[in-house]
């Protein structure tokens, strides 16, 4: 099997040679994306499942996890909000990821370090890299208790690295106290693997960026995790124009209330020729690469989640219409409802059941 792919691979690149021939590539080639359909990106997923370094920006709403596999080992760079939290896990069980040999918390907000609790709970940790700041936010303390499991835990220093299998990662910004915004403190990573290599940002806005350009930073990459969302407060022309990627992965929730992305944004990776992947429409997307040559995968959004993943303001429960079933928002069942049947309530639970409705067994609305 592996043989037949490794020909079908090489048929592959020398295809693609051909049209991309005339192209000006300094790093990597790409050699096959998909946008849209779900059967294409499965053929796509046969390529992907077999390269040694793979970037999983994780389909977990207005949030940010990514997941970074490099030769068997992993790195998980912040983890989501609380409520998909279980999503995250999940998909590690589901990939039979044990062990994380480093997991990043960019900042303390919590989209991002929500979601790392749970990781932290179900998978041995190696290493954390957190930011040298302080929070007093509650979620701040549970992560801090959590963060104790790991084997090792250090503040995010720049010019710190480590290696991740064949991939190096390098600390190109750690807070340093000087931030205007707890965004500003997000810990900047790249991670390069042969001829490719990613950065990532967490939520940092135009001060970092600009610090990172001034300083000269080593930016250029392939592929960029754009900061906070895609809000308007981040990726500069000048920060996109250093990095030069060639692809965006941007996380977001569907239709989220900040707005994000910004036209603003997706304006100035657009102007730059950055292609833009976005988790709202098209799911978890997954960049894979043998070192040279990549490709781009997206999982497609789940049949239901366009109308579940943002309750509507006020939302107390979540109402399976076909069963007459309510859930608190977050529970687990909710994702298993077609999108057809789900209700939105601002009642109460004694209303709903005088009404007939039946509070789910599992999360006890
Ligand atoms: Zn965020
Ligand atoms: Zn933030």
């Amino acid at each position: 099997m592996k043989k037949i792919l490794y020909v079908l691979f090489s048929l592959l690149i020398i295809v693609a040679g051909f049209y991309l021939s005339t192209a000006v590539e300094t790093k990597g080639q790409q050699l096959y994306k998909d946008k849209s359909s779900i059967s294409e990106t499965k053929a796509a997923g046969v390529q992907i499942k077999d390269t040694k370094f793979k970037v999983t920006m994780l389909d977990v709403d207005q949030g940010l996890c990514v997941l970074i596999e490099a030769d068997g080992h992993t790195m998980v760079y912040d983890g989501g909000n609380r409520e998909n939290s279980s999503r995250v896990v999940a998909y590690l069980r589901k990939n039979n990821i044990k062990e994380i040999d480093y997991l990043v918390a960019s900042h303390y907000d919590e989209d991002h370090i929500a979601g790392l609790i749970g990781v932290l709970r179900t998978t041995s940790v190696g290493n954390a890299i957190i930011p040298s700041y302080q929070s007093n936010t509650k979620i701040y303390s549970s992560f801090m208790k959590a963060v104790e499991s790991a084997k090792s835990v250090k503040y995010a220093n720049a010019g710190d690295s480590f290696k991740l299998g064949n991939a190096t990662v390098d600390i190109l910004y750690g807070c340093k106290g000087d931030e205007e915004t707890n965004n500003n403190k997000s810990t900047v990573v790249k991670v390069s693997y042969g001829d490719v290599s990613c950065v990532l940002t967490g939520d940092a806005e135009f001060q970092t960026e600009d610090y990172l350009v001034r300083n000269g930073a080593k930016l250029g990459c392939t592929l960029y995790v754009v900061g906070h969302h895609g809000s308007s407060w981040s990726s500069s022309d000048e920060f996109v124009k250093a990095m030069r990627p060639k692809i965006g992965f941007i996380s977001v929730g569907v239709a989220n209330q900040h707005g994000h992305p910004t036209k603003r944004t997706l304006d100035t990776l657009n102007n730059n020729g950055v292609e833009v992947y976005r988790t709202d429409t098209q799911g978890t997307v997954v960049f894979g690469s043998d070192g040279q040559a990549y490709a781009v995968l997206t999982e497609g959004k789940k049949f239901n989640n366009d109308v579940s993943v943002l309750p509507p303001a006020g939302t107390k429960y979540v109402i399976n219409m076909a069963s007459k079933r309510f859930h608190m928002p977050d529970c687990k069942a909710v994702a298993n409802i077609y999108g057809y049947n789900i209700g939105y309530t601002t009642k109460d639970r004694i209303e709903m059941v005088n009404e007939g409705y039946i509070p789910c067994g599992y999360c006890n609305p």
